[in-house]
Order: structure tokens, then C-alpha cells, then sequence
């Protein structure tokens, strides 16, 4: 039997797991993406002026204007330009609910799409860690889709010891 039931993990499981990670090197694990934000929060991306003008264009406004609003130099490249940043992360991070979204989702930067959640993120695991209670770790809130609950739970089961 291995330490998941009924879609719950055990904190001890989540140590263990945090524990294997540190002991073998980051794990490229991938995971379905819970939306914890926490990427978004750390980070803001990198754009090169090709990609500034389209998501300019996409959102309807001037490169000027758009540089001026979204987004501040980079000194060490160029023409590239970086997102600002707020208190909360990534000017364009909505953290309001549960889940954390991106407004401009479907305009967000490559760097953006190539980012995928993995249990070798160091972002994803500070995010696992948000919703750990003092004894569980529940799975449900993570996830609405029973798919991506599945991807998880499959996910940790696959580096979990049996016992
Ligand atoms: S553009 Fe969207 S996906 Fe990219 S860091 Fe900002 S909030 Fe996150
Ligand atoms: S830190 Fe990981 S799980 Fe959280 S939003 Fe980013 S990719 Fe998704």
C-alpha cells in the first residue's frame, strides 16, 4: 500500500516527497498545474520588442502606451522589456480567488507558455506547501478536475516508496 487514500495525502507523504526531491536533485516530474500563483508571483517575464508589439496589438493598445502601463526596462538587453511588477506578483496576476489566473491568458508571453508545474519547481512545491494542513494535504483543493486530481496523485504515487 503506498501513502495516498481517497485522493488525501498524509503530511508525512509531502515531507518525504520534499525530502526525496532534495536527496535526488530536482525531480522534472510534471504535474497538472494548480494555480497557486506562486510562479507568477516570483517571476515576471522577459520580452523581446517582437513580442511587446504583439501582445500590444492584442490588448488593443500602443507599444507606447502599453510600454508606459505594463511594463519597464531591462538593461541587460536591448529592446527587451520585463513586466512590471506589484505587490502581488506579475502586473497582470489575479490572485482575488482560489486559483490564480492571468488576464491576458491568452496573449501571455512564450516564456509564460513554456513554463509547465513540476515537482522539480521549487514555485510549485512553495505552493503545495501553502495548502498543507497540519495533517493533510487535500488533494480536492487543488484541483476542480478529477482529471488533473488523477495527473497528481498519480504523479507523487509514482515516487512515493511502497510499503
Ligand atoms: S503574464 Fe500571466 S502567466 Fe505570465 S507571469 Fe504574468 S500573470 Fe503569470
Ligand atoms: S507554481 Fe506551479 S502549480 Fe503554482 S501556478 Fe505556477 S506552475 Fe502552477
Amino acid at each position: 500500500m503506498n501513502h495516498l487514500t481517497n485522493g488525501l495525502a498524509t503530511r508525512a507523504t509531502i515531507d518525504s516527497l520534499r525530502l526525496e526531491l532534495a536527496a535526488e536533485g530536482a525531480d522534472s516530474t510534471p504535474i497538472p498545474c494548480f494555480r497557486c500563483g506562486v510562479c507568477c508571483e516570483k517571476w515576471q517575464p522577459l520580452l523581446a520588442p517582437e513580442e511587446l508589439r504583439q501582445v500590444a496589438a492584442a490588448l488593443g493598445l500602443t507599444l507606447r502606451a502599453f510600454n508606459r502601463r505594463y511594463t519597464r526596462p531591462y538593461p541587460l538587453r536591448r529592446g527587451w522589456r520585463q513586466f512590471k511588477a506589484t505587490a502581488a506578483g506579475c502586473t497582470f496576476l489575479d490572485a482575488t480567488s482560489r486559483q490564480a489566473g492571468c488576464t491576458i491568458h491568452p496573449h501571455r508571453p512564450q516564456v509564460c507558455r513554456d513554463w509547465h508545474a513540476g515537482l522539480g519547481k521549487r514555485e510549485c512545491l512553495s505552493g503545495l506547501r501553502r495548502v498543507v494542513g497540519p495533517d493533510l494535504l487535500p488533494i480536492a483543493l487543488l484541483y476542480d478536475d478529477a482529471d488533473d486530481r488523477a495527473g497528481f496523485v498519480a504523479a507523487i504515487a509514482g515516487m512515493m516508496p511502497s510499503e
